[in-house]
């Protein structure tokens, strides 16, 4: 398996974008069957660059997490990164999670913060770290991996001196050791250029890859942008609602808005696409496809 800075380094060679999945561990072994029996070997048929997977809010999937990313990279053969939070870890726990993903043969690992579990207000925990900046320090200090970052276009949204601020602990985040930067998930690209403006005028030379979600499901994505501080623009919101509960207009409405979104982005200059796939394959493969990139 390889760092995704150096992945990233030969699709730029080739003019082609870095292409990405994120994935979540499941509940079930169903939901374990159906992802490694059908899920991912169609999204390999679209030949991504690598894959991610998330850690549960609260440190709750750490092994799963290690797992899933071993197995994607022995049967699959697609280098896959861990997701780390700071979150009820120590840095000796810290330690011990590194020391068994590279005893896996994990060479990426997305840094994080995290988010309590619901119900709990974030507390950094004795011993560990307050923000991804020190995971990232680190990590890079420790040597061995290839380190993403978390960023947001529109602002972190507990981050009360507003956007910029944030930006700003996005370039710290940079200067401590992160290779690239994985963006929340967005619905105005003028967010995302502003974001990408902002660093290139910092001389920030990581790239940005914007993390792209195909809409399913109206009422979940309402939730999510709520969730996280995404902003859904009102034509595009006002537009779900007259689908209401048509689930198929919705999914396709979904696939036409996104792919309308990659392809400004990449016609402007960004570096791939991140995927959030939500453990689905169907939307993805379409966007790749009206993109020509499937
Ligand atoms: P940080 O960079 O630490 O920022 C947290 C807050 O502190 C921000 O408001 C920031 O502006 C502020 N801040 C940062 N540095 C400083 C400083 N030096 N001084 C003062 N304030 C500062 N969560 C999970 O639990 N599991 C996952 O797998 C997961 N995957 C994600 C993947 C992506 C691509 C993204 C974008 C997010 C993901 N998240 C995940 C959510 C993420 O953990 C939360 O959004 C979290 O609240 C912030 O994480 P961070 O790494 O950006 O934190």
């Amino acid at each position: 398996m390889r760092y995704i800075r150096d992945i990233h380094a030969d699709k730029q060679v080739t003019g082609q974008p870095t292409i990405s999945f994120e994935f979540f561990p499941f509940k079930t072994p169903q939901g374990e069957a159906t992802f490694f029996g059908k899920t991912l070997p169609a999204l390999m048929t679209a030949k991504p660059d690598y894959a991610s997977v998330t850690y549960g809010a609260g440190g709750s999937t750490r092994e799963k997490t290690l797992e899933i990313v071993e197995r994607i990279q022995n049967d699959f053969g697609l280098t896959t990164m861990a997701h780390l939070t700071c979150i009820k870890h120590t840095r000796a726990e810290i330690g011990g999670i590194l020391d068994e993903a590279a005893n896996r043969g994990i060479q990426n690992i997305l840094a994080l913060r995290g988010d309590p579990p619901p119900g709990e207000n974030w507390a950094q925990t004795e011993g560990g770290f307050e923000y991804a900046s020190e995971l990232i320090a680190f990590l890079r200090e420790r040597g061995g991996f290839g380190i993403g970052a978390a960023g947001f276009p529109e602002g972190h949204i507990d981050c009360v001196e507003g956007r910029e601020t944030d930006w700003r602990h996005l370039v710290g985040k940079i200067n401590s050791g992160a290779d690239f930067v994985i963006t929340q998930m967005f619905f105005d690209n003028a967010d995302y250029f502003r974001l990408a403006d902002f660093l290139k005028g910092q001389g920030v030379a990581a790239p940005l890859f914007p993390g792209i979600i195909p809409v399913a499901n109206a009422g979940q994505i309402k939730k999510f942008s709520a969730m996280c501080g995404a902003k859904l623009p009102e034509s595009f919101a006002s537009r779900l609602d007259e689908l209401g509960d048509d689930a198929e207009a919705v999914r396709e409405y979904g696939i036409e808005y996104a792919t309308a979104q990659c392809r400004e982005l990449l016609d402007r200059g960004a570096p791939g696409l991140h995927f959030y796939t939500l453990n689905k394959s169907k939307a993805v493969l379409q966007i790749l496809g009206n993109l020509d990139l499937a």
